[in-house]
């Protein structure tokens, strides 16, 4: 049996793990490695310190499905909807720009990470680590020497790298020296655009006076949208506080890419709070700087995968291979598993 690799527990690592194990079960054994602490990645929801009941949504907010994708990508979508993971969304998002006609959109009621945990619960007998941060990967003569911070180097048959382009990059050991010129030129030329999310956590009964569940600002600089987390998601509870997410503009976020997240912070509630003079104050914040946020110049004549070397294998996907959407993971994920399948 090979001993495969997948580092990052986002989208496209979770689908990449759950396809090996319902496609070759006898043939690897899967490992996961994530260097976050828990499973997600920018499909990331945050609970609330006091009450872990109220969760929410930092990075990908609603899931939508083009006819082209709802019909190559049916399984995927009948799946999550028969396991309760994705629901229609039926509030309106002001100021969404629907740039196709067809077009549907999902939510996750139970956050969207559950869609990531999803696969990874499929992936049943896959190794899932997190605090595992890839700092090296050498090559040893058929097999991959892979170091971490804090940790012992493990060996594996095939590695397959599923983070940001930019963080590929960064990887020390033989991955930069093994790539060939063009390859790394393509990489190189990925870009992604970066913001802030912030997550505001209430106590329960707190009222949020806002008339939509979700909202895209047009007439700040610093933010691009809101939503009320919980009525975005249709799963308002007495039991349970309110949470919104605010997202700021990108010319924000790269504005203060290098800043500390605890100067940036008070910019963005001050904003937040010059649109709805009314909102109340929140039990506690959760800032988060997504540094790669979505991709804005993907890899070139690479669809889906990238290998950087065939024996032994080591392959590149994620959302910088296609687009940055559920559909541009799941995509991706599909031509790393064909990769493997014909090599393993
Ligand atoms: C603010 C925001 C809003 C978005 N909105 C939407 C939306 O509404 N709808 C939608 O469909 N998509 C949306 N997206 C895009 C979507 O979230 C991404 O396309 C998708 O989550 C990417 O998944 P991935 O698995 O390819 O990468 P990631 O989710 O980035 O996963 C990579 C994983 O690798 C791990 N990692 C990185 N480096 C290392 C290392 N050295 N060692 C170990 N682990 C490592 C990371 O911790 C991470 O968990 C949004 C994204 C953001 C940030």
């Amino acid at each position: 049996m090979s001993r495969v690799l997948i580092i990052g527990a986002g989208l496209t690592g979770s689908v990449c793990a759950c396809l090996l194990r319902r496609e070759l079960p006898q043939k690897c054994k899967i490992v996961v490695w994530d260097k976050s602490r828990g499973a997600g990645g920018r499909m990331s929801t945050s609970r609330s310190p006091t009450d872990p009941a109220c969760t929410v949504d930092l990075g990908a907010q609603y899931i939508t499905a083009t006819p082209y994708y709802a019909r190559i990508h049916q399984s995927f979508y009948e799946e999550l909807q028969a396991q309760g993971i994705l629901t229609p969304l039926v509030t309106s998002v002001e100021g969404m720009a629907s740039k196709e006609e067809g077009l549907k959109n999902y939510v996750t009621p139970k956050g969207v990470s559950s869609i990531v945990k999803h696969y990874l619960k499929e992936s049943a007998g896959a190794e899932v680590f997190f605090d595992r941060h890839v700092t090296h990967v050498y090559r040893r003569g058929a097999c991959w020497e892979v170091c971490r911070k804090n940790g012992e180097p493990e060996q594996f048959d095939a590695v397959v790298l599923t983070m940001p382009v930019p963080q590929i990059l960064q990887l020390q050991g033989d991955v930069g020296s093994l790539m060939a010129d063009p390859q790394r030129e393509q990489l190189e030329a990925v870009s992604y655009s970066s913001r802030y999310a912030l997550g505001l956590f209430y106590p329960p009964h707190t009222h949020i006076p806002a008339p939509w569940a979700a909202k895209y600002v047009s007439n700040s600089p610093c933010i691009r949208f809101i939503a009320v987390d919980d009525k975005k998601r249709h799963t308002e509870s007495p039991d349970c506080g309110p949470s919104m997410v605010v997202h700021t503009s990108v010319p924000f976020g790269v504005q203060h890419l290098e800043a500390e997240k605890e100067q940036v912070q008070p910019l963005i509630m001050q904003e937040l709070q010059r649109l709805m003079p009314h909102l109340p104050q929140p039990a506690s914040i959760k800032c988060q700087k997504w540094r790669y946020s979505q991709v804005t110049r993907s890899v070139a004549d690479c669809p889906g995968q990238m290998t950087l070397f065939s024996q032994p294998l080591l392959v590149c996907g994620g959302d910088g291979f296609t687009h940055s959407n559920f559909d541009g993971c799941v995509e991706s994920a599909l031509k790393v598993f064909e990769v493997l399948k014909s090599s393993l």
